[in-house]
């Protein structure tokens, strides 16, 4: 897509640090890593986000995601990745190209601020409510 900068590092016209690619995907060093080994991987056609993109490009991003995962644990040992992707400008999507984000954890490294949310218990009545209109509207 004209202006995207994902479409442009998958066409070359932008440089990124490559980690693997194949037929459906492309993954490259995160320019502003959170850890050490940040990666994103992308679909090579353009989709936004999780409604737009296709079910084979995001279980081909799945599949990458587990081969890069293990390359991982055997190049940084990690003690956990995170696995994080956004959808929308209000959950801070910044680069409107679907993108899933893989975030390795260092032993003794510190914590990833954005796995430490505070469990607050919520009310079961409404939690059973809106889970339930979820799942009639599939
Ligand atoms: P977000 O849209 O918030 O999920 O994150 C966008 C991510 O893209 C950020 O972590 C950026 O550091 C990363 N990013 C933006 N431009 C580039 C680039 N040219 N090369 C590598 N990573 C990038
Ligand atoms: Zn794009």
């Amino acid at each position: 897509m004209e202006g995207c900068i994902f479409c442009k590092i998958i066409k070359g016209e932008i440089p990124s640090i490559k980690v693997y690619e194949d037929e459906r995907v492309y993954a490259f060093a995160d320019i502003n890593p959170i850890t050490d080994g940040h990666t994103l991987i992308i679909p090579k056609a353009h989709a936004e986000n999780l409604w737009e993109i296709s079910e084979k490009n995001i279980t081909a991003i799945h599949q990458a995601s587990i081969k890069i995962a293990t390359a991982m644990l055997k190049v940084l040992g990690p003690v956990g990745i995170a696995v994080m992707q956004l959808n929308g400008k209000e959950v801070n999507q910044v680069v409107m190209h679907y993108h899933l984000h893989l975030i390795p954890k260092a032993a003794g490294g510190s914590k990833l601020k954005m796995t430490e949310w505070e469990l607050v218990p919520g009310d079961v009545d409404k939690i059973k409510g809106i889970g339930e209109q979820i799942g009639a509207a599939i």
